[in-house]
Parts: C-alpha cells; sequence; structure tokens
C-alpha cells in the first residue's frame, strides 16, 4: 500500500498543526510521500503565508524595502522551527531569499517560497528526504504545464526516494525558472505525486471532513458525502462548490486512483472518497447540492420559430461573436432562453441585443436578471423515480417560484432557476426533503 498525502495551509499554520501532521503521516507506514501546503491561517484574520509572500515581493519589484516584511515571514517560520523544539535554521535560504528578491526573480519564484520552506521543515521533522519541486515538476517555456516531462522525471526521482517531502504549488521551466500553478495548486502537486508513484490512494488533508452535501455557509451542519464519483464532483464544483483545485482531478483520474479528503483535526473521521466510479449507492438519493448567484436570462420569441432551421445557431452566434459563452439554453415551441452570466453579460448587452434582432429578427427579446441556478447532483437519480417531484414539491412548499428546469441528458443532474432572493430558502428545502427528513 503506497499512500501520497498533502496538506493544505490550515493543516500547517502553526507548531500545534505540524504536530498533527506528523502523527498522522508516522500512524501508517504506507504514506510515504508528503506534499506541503505553506502555513495558512491560525485565525480567522490571519495572513496566509503565500499572501504575505505576494505583498513583500510587490514591494521589491518597485525599489521599496522589504524588510519588515520579510521579517514577518521569518517570524512565521521560527514561530513553527521553535515550538517544534527543532534544530534547524533558515538563515541560509532567507538570506538567498532576500538576494533573488533584491534581483527582482519574479512573482511565482517569491510566492513558491512558502511551499520550499515549510517542506525543509517538514522533510527534517518527520527525517524523509526533501526533494525541491522545481526539480521534478516541469513547464514549457511558455509556462503552460509539461505533462509529460513530469511524469518521466518524477516517477524515475520517487523510484530512487523511499519517504520524500515534495513542496506543493510549483515546478520549474526548462530555464530553471520558477514557475507557480494558480492558487491552490498544491492540490494539483499532490495529484502529480500520486500518479508518478502509482500510489493506491490520494490522500488530501484539510480542515473539513470531507465533501458536504450542501455548504455549510447556507445549511446547518450539512452531511458529509461518504463517495462521490469525479463526474459529480466535476458538476458540483463548476457549480461554486469547492473543497479540491479543479486541475487536481485529471492526473489521478485517468489512473483510476481514488482521492480521499480529510480532515487534520478529526482524523478519525472517514471523509470522502471521490472516485472514478461506484456500485456504491449514495446515502441519499441526491448527492450534493451547489448553486451559484449572478445570471440573466434573455428570453427570444418568435412565432414558427421551431420550424426555421438555424435559428439556434443564429442566436449562438451573437454570443460566440461576443465572446459570452452560455450556461443554459431551455427552449419552447416558439421561444428559446440563453442563460448567461450576468456581470460578463452587462458589459456587452446592447451589442448583444442588436446582435440578435439583426441575425435572428425576433418578435420579442426580454430580459431577466438576478437570477440563481441551483444543480441537484446524483448517480442515484437515475434509477429512482419521482426525484423531480420531491425537488418541486419542496421549493412549492418553501413557497419558491421555479424559473426554469433543466435536467442534464446524463441524468446526474437537475439545474434549477429561481431568484437570487429565494436562493437560500430553496437549497434549504432541497437539502431537508432529501436529507433530514430522507422522504
Ligand atoms: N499556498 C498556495 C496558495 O495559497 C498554494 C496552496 O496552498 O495550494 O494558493
Amino acid at each position: 500500500m503506497k499512500k501520497v498525502v498533502k496538506f493544505g495551509g490550515s493543516s500547517l499554520a502553526s507548531a500545534e498543526q505540524f504536530q498533527k501532521v506528523g502523527k498522522i503521516i508516522l500512524a501508517e507506514e504506507s504514506r510515504k510521500y508528503v506534499v506541503p501546503s505553506a502555513p495558512g491561517k491560525r485565525f480567522s484574520n490571519d495572513i496566509k503565508v503565500t499572501d504575505m509572500l505576494y505583498e513583500c515581493y510587490a514591494l521589491a519589484e518597485t525599489g521599496e524595502s522589504f524588510t519588515k516584511e520579510l521579517d514577518r515571514i521569518k517570524a512565521r517560520y521560527q514561530e513553527i522551527i521553535d515550538g517544534l523544539g527543532m534544530d534547524l535554521s533558515l538563515e541560509e535560504e532567507f538570506a538567498v531569499i532576500e538576494d533573488q528578491f533584491q534581483k527582482k526573480a519574479g512573482t511565482d519564484y517569491a510566492a513558491s517560497r512558502g511551499e520550499y520552506l515549510n517542506g525543509i521543515i517538514m522533510a527534517h521533522y518527520l527525517g524523509y528526504e526533501f526533494i525541491d519541486a522545481a526539480t521534478v515538476i516541469c513547464f514549457m517555456e511558455d509556462g503552460t504545464f509539461d505533462e509529460e516531462k513530469t511524469q518521466e522525471v518524477l516517477s524515475a526521482k520517487l523510484q530512487e526516494s523511499e519517504k520524500a517531502v515534495i513542496p506543493g504549488f510549483y515546478g520549474a521551466k526548462p530555464d530553471g525558472s520558477v514557475k507557480t500553478f494558480s492558487r491552490g495548486g498544491s492540490d494539483v502537486t499532490g495529484s502529480l505525486v500520486a500518479k508518478a508513484c502509482h500510489a493506491d490512494v490520494y490522500e488530501n488533508w484539510t480542515d473539513v471532513s470531507g465533501f458536504m452535501v450542501a455548504d455549510p455557509r447556507i445549511v446547518k451542519n450539512p452531511a458529509v458525502i461518504d463517495t462521490i464519483t469525479y463526474r459529480e464532483l466535476r458538476e458540483l464544483s463548476y457549480m461554486g462548490a469547492t473543497v479540491l483545485h479543479e486541475d487536481a482531478i485529471f492526473p489521478v483520474r485517468k489512473e483510476g486512483i481514488p482521492i480521499n479528503i480529510r480532515n487534520t483535526n478529526a482524523p478519525e473521521d472517514r471523509g470522502t472518497f471521490i472516485v472514478e466510479s461506484t456500485s456504491k449507492k449514495s446515502e441519499f438519493v441526491i448527492t450534493g447540492i451547489a448553486g451559484k448567484k449572478g445570471f440573466t436570462s434573455i428570453n427570444i420569441e418568435k412565432d414558427m420559430m421551431n420550424s426555421e432551421i438555424g435559428f439556434g445557431r443564429r442566436v449562438l452566434t451573437v454570443f460566440e461573436e461576443n465572446q459570452i459563452s452560455f450556461e443554459h439554453m431551455p427552449s419552447g415551441i416558439d421561444t428559446l432562453t440563453v442563460l448567461v452570466h450576468q456581470p460578463e453579460f452587462e458589459e456587452k448587452e446592447q451589442k448583444i441585443l442588436s446582435g440578435i434582432h439583426r441575425l435572428c429578427k425576433p418578435d420579442h427579446v426580454e430580459l431577466e436578471t438576478d437570477l440563481a441556478l441551483i444543480a441537484v447532483v446524483g448517480r442515484g437519480m437515475r434509477s429512482t423515480r419521482g426525484t423531480a417531484g420531491r425537488i418541486f414539491s419542496a421549493l412549492a412548499h418553501a413557497h419558491v417560484n421555479v424559473k426554469m428546469i433543466d435536467q442534464g441528458s446524463s441524468e446526474l443532474n437537475i439545474i434549477i432557476g429561481v431568484s437570487n432572493d429565494d436562493f437560500e430558502e430553496a437549497i434549504n428545502a432541497i437539502y431537508h426533503i432529501f436529507v433530514t427528513a430522507r422522504i
């Protein structure tokens, strides 16, 4: 059994958190490769080390003094080292960093030092080998990620190393300059390491006990999802649910390696398993609910539209020409509705409307703003009767007016459009009917 374990910033924010992490890693012989983030927030209005580094480097770049800011970062690491009672000095590392900042080594270099230094501490603490991600995570000259080369270099390196710490978030281009993934990118590093060493599981340790059925900011104490498929996860993350960096899924998915989301502060919890496919039924009919506010619908009416060949194409051409991607397109006999993101649409509203008039010659165009979309997702819906019925009766009881319905052809999701003001109420009503009441 071989596991790759990735720890997020809040799991490594202080010496106390490091101790919990150390215990978790050493509790199982199989936890061979460790991917740490930079120290995150210790309390709610604390600042992440990555953000401190961005701020510090912004000063360096404009030629201003950044000593005070760098000292604060040093203090964050020193607090961890002292708290762990370790005999380790980062003085030389910081001298190099200061020099590189003065030489304007770049924002990516600056940001990556958070993971780099945390990796050194972690390797020292565990007695594992330290592998600088710049030597094994490869980017191309133009900054795009080099999947093939990374797989080759990283797997060769891991074969030589039985237990190692590989800092998350960054790699390097062929000329050696550091390049980071987008924010939250340590998840991606973890996934690449899992793929390269053919891990049995990729454990992603964070500060929640898994992926929840609904957003805890909307539903009080939501249940945790036990097992979710990649496709379900994709539907839910697209609609705003966040736990993992989106790009973290692809490397492990190709290899069929499950991701297990775990809680550093409650290691006894089983967490959520994200898998390619499963015969396991989800505990409830639905797997999860997610949603987003801020959509606009453009309702286009034209007599005999249904027999006018090319009408849909002409409507979509207008959106394409204006570089607006559409979310959904429910249609009636003589009506067609396009749902788009409100802020993007607002910028180009008049151009789009005149385009529709010019190309489609509609009888009537009507706009409705401040809409929210809710996705009810679940592999179990396919084989269960009455799911839609239950959703809509729950919404009716909650006095929520449904403005749009769209069921994906995969029967994996039902998308519901409501007004922004009804968003929270609607999610609670759907959650209640399937999870609390289990009807
Ligand atoms: N430390 C980086 C960030 O704050 C990357 C990560 O934590 O995954 O975005």
